[in-house]
C-alpha cells in the first residue's frame, strides 16, 4: 500500500483512481472542478486544496490531465508537483500529451533526482473502470519496476515502450493507425452498400480475409455485426470524435517535428477536423462513416 496522490479526477482519472483505493492504496487528490472533487470526495478519495497540498506526504504522484500544457502546469508551476513532492517520490503521468511536453516534464523531475515515467493509456473510460486499461510506458528501467505494481491495479497490460517520451510516441502512433483504419473500414462499408453488396456480407468475408482490423472486427462502424460497437447505439462513445481529432493533432505534430511522411495520417487529421467542425465532437469516431456516405447519423 502507498500514498499517492492523484491530479486530474475526470473521466478517465476518477475511475482509475477508484482502482487504486480497491487495491488498498490512500488517495489524496485534487482538480480543478468542483463537480470532479466532489465525485472523487464521495468515492473516498480525499480532497485537499491545492495540487501542491495534493501530493506533500505522496509516496507515488498520478496526473490524468487534457493536454500538455496542463501537465508542463501542474509539474511546473512555482507551487507545482515538483516543489512539493517529497524527494524520492515517483511521478507517472497518464495523460495522453505531445511527446516533447512529456520529455520536457521528465527532464525537469530528473535533475531534481525524481523518477518519472510517461504512461498514456489504450482502453478508454470503460477500461478504466474494469481497471483494463493497457499502459505504455516511457522512462529508465528502475522507474519502470516501481511504476508497474502501481499501473497493475489499474491495468491488464503494462508495456515498458522505452526511454522518456516512448509511451506518448507509441500512443500517438497507435491512434494515428486506428484512425485511418477507422476510415479506410468506412470507406469500403460505403462503397459495398453502393456496389449492392450488403455491409453484414463485407464484414463476414473481410473479417476473414486481408481486410481484417480492429476497427472492423472489434468496433465496426456499422450497426449489427458487432453487438457492442457504439454503432448500435446511436454513435455514443466510446472514444469520442474530439478525443480522435486530438491524437491525430499530436501525430502531425510530431510527424513534423522529426521531418516524417504521414500522408494518411494528415488526410486522417483533415477528414476527423471536418467531422469535428459539423457539429460532432461528442460522438463516436466510428460515426465518421456518416460523413462519408453522406448521410446523417
Ligand atoms: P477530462 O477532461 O474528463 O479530465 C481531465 C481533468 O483534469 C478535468 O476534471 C479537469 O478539471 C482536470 N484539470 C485540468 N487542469 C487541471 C489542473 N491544472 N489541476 C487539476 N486538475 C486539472 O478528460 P479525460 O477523458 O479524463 O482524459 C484525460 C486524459 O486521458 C487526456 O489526455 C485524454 O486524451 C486521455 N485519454 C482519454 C480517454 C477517454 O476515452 N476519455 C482514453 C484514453 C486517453
Amino acid at each position: 500500500m502507498a500514498r499517492i496522490g492523484f491530479i486530474g479526477l475526470g473521466n478517465m482519472g476518477l475511475p482509475m483512481a477508484r482502482n487504486l483505493l480497491a487495491a488498498g492504496h490512500a488517495v489524496t487528490g485534487y482538480d480543478l472542478g468542483t463537480r470532479a472533487r466532489e465525485a472523487a470526495a464521495a468515492a473516498g478519495i480525499t480532497i485537499r486544496p491545492s495540487v501542491g497540498d495534493a501530493v506533500r506526504d505522496a509516496e507515488t504522484v498520478l496526473t490524468m490531465l487534457p493536454e500538455g500544457r496542463h501537465v508542463r502546469g501542474v509539474y511546473l508551476d512555482q507551487e507545482g508537483i515538483l516543489a512539493r513532492v517529497p524527494s524520492g517520490a515517483l511521478l507517472i503521468d497518464c495523460s495522453t500529451i505531445d511527446v516533447d511536453s512529456a520529455r520536457a516534464v521528465a527532464a525537469a523531475a530528473t535533475a531534481r533526482g525524481m523518477a518519472m515515467v510517461d504512461a498514456p493509456v489504450s482502453g478508454g473510460v470503460a477500461g478504466a473502470a474494469a481497471a483494463s486499461l493497457t499502459f505504455m510506458v516511457g522512462g529508465p528501467e528502475a522507474a519502470f519496476t516501481r511504476a508497474e505494481p502501481v499501473l497493475r491495479a489499474m491495468g491488464k497490460a503494462v508495456v515498458h515502450a522505452g526511454a522518456a517520451g516512448a509511451g506518448q510516441a507509441a500512443k500517438i502512433c497507435n491512434n494515428m493507425m486506428l484512425g485511418i483504419q477507422m476510415i479506410s473500414v468506412c470507406e469500403a462499408m460505403v462503397l459495398a452498400r453502393r456496389l449492392g453488396l450488403a455491409p453484414e456480407k463485407l464484414f463476414e468475408i473481410a473479417a476473414k480475409a486481408s481486410g481484417q482490423c480492429w476497427s472492423l472486427t472489434s468496433y465496426c462502424p456499422v450497426p449489427g455485426p458487432v453487438p457492442t460497437s457504439p454503432a448500435n447505439r446511436g454513435y455514443q462513445p466510446g472514444f469520442a470524435a474530439a478525443m480522435m481529432l486530438k491524437d491525430l493533432r499530436l501525430a502531425q505534430e510530431a510527424a513534423q517535428s522529426v521531418g516524417a511522411a504521414t500522408p494518411l495520417g494528415a488526410e486522417a487529421y483533415q477528414l476527423y477536423a471536418l467531422f469535428n467542425a459539423q457539429g460532432n465532437e461528442g460522438l463516436d469516431f466510428s460515426a465518421i462513416i456518416h460523413m462519408i456516405g453522406g448521410t446523417s447519423v
